[in-house]
């Protein structure tokens, strides 16, 4: 199995060296993982002028899966917008067609007093996200900022967005949200705004009929709103959320907050055939970079989801996500995660206690 490695910059590198110890750590005990490193982000642009290099795209495509650090930093804040890190990571998502943004927010019990919100009502806190990627108000056309005759008279400047689903695209993420769902806890809750939007009404449509293959799975419906509000205050009620790309974007960072630390999330970003991007919530962390005091679990939780939904390794992935659970139950904590009475450790102490955990 291939797996193309983009560490990316600031912390990437640093958090990427500790997934790939424990990667070579299950390549030296049976499974069969190739691994291959290119630039991406600023260090695309340093290297070939370009955030995602034409190399770098077509090792990513070839490859089974990729796995990404995080992209950017001030110092190429002041480059041409398509120059950008970020835009190299929006290109990539887009050139591999991953429509399907999965976002895991899992609390550890040893982490709980971690959260803004109360231990009893995050304890035991498994959510899981499946949010549209690649449609919605982010894409649709028209958009734009343009003068318009004013209601008062004279003009002004207006702007606006179309939000907008296909079908199809609708169908498709459906069908992602339901397999996970037989995976898991077997309930789906899909969420949009049916009571005003007309894209929301065929949103929900489409999902009703996608239901009738999946009869095991409880389905139900929220208005995006009422599931903002649920999410604070019984965030347990729910197993996989599904969403469309905006009300995603802004649910998936208030559940993964939920959990406390950016630095233990992970994520993945699929296409119609499973095949996907890997990587961490959170971004390249500047302020942190080069200091080797990063949290890499959130990357190495990344290796796990890759191993579960495409590579098809669920043993692997749970061997992975034990050895984490036994390191926070030792004691073992990054800076980000510390807490009076636990024992502070370095980015690459964590990976090497993940290792000897495996
Ligand atoms: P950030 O996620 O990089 O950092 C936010 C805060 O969380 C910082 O204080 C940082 O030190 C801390 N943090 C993040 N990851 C951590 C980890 N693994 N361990 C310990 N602490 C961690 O977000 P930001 O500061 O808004 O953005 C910094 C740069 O990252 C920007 O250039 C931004 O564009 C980029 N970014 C990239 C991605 C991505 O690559 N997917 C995502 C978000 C932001």
């Amino acid at each position: 199995m291939k797996i193309a490695v983009l560490p990316g910059d600031g912390i990437g590198p640093e958090i990427v060296a500790q997934a790939v110890k424990v990667m070579k750590a299950l390549s030296s005990d049976g499974l069969k993982l190739e691994m291959e490193e290119a630039p991406i982000g600023g260090a695309g642009y340093d290297a070939a002028g370009d955030p995602l290099p034409a190399s770098t795209l077509e090792l990513a495509k070839a490859a089974d899966a990729v796995l990404l650090g995080a992209v950017g930093g001030p110092r190429y804040d002041v480059l041409d917008r398509p120059l950008r890190p970020e835009r190299g990571l929006l290109r990539i998502r887009k050139e591999m067609n991953l429509f399907a943004n999965l976002r895991p927010a899992f609390l550890y019990p040893e982490l709980a007093s971690a959260s803004t919100l109360r231990p009893e009502v995050v304890a035991g806190l498994d959510i899981m996200i499946v949010r549209e990627l690649t449609g919605d108000v982010y894409f649709g056309q028209p958009r734009g900022i343009e003068t318009r005759p004013s209601p008062n008279g004279g003009s002004e400047r207006v702007g606006f967005n179309t939000m907008l689903y296909a079908e199809s695209e609708v169908r498709r993420v459906a069908h992602v949200a339901f397999g996970i769902a037989m995976k898991r806890g077997k309930k789906l809750c899909s969420v949009e705004k049916a009571n005003v939007l007309e894209c929301s009404e065929l949103w929900k449509e489409v999902v009703l009929e996608v239901a009738k293959d999946y009869p095991e799975v409880e389905l139900s419906h929220m208005y995006v709103d009422n599931a903002a509000m649920q999410l604070v205050r019984n965030p347990r009620q729910f197993d996989v959320i599904v969403t469309g790309n905006i009300f995603g974007d802004i649910l998936s960072d208030e559940a993964s907050m939920l959990t406390g630390s950016i630095g233990m999330l992970a994520s993945a970003s699929l296409d119609q055939n499973n095949k996907g991007m890997y990587e961490p919530i959170h971004g390249s962390a500047p302020d942190i970079a080069g200091k080797d005091i990063a949290n890499p679990l959130a990357t190495i939780l990344s290796v796990a989801m890759m191993l579960r939904y495409t590579l098809n390794q669920e043993a692997a992935a749970q061997r992975i996500e034990n050895a984490v659970k036994k390191v926070l139950a030792q004691g073992l904590r990054t800076a980000d995660i510390f807490t009076e009475g636990t024992q502070k450790v370095s980015c690459s102490q964590m990976g090497d206690a993940v290792v000897k955990q495996l």
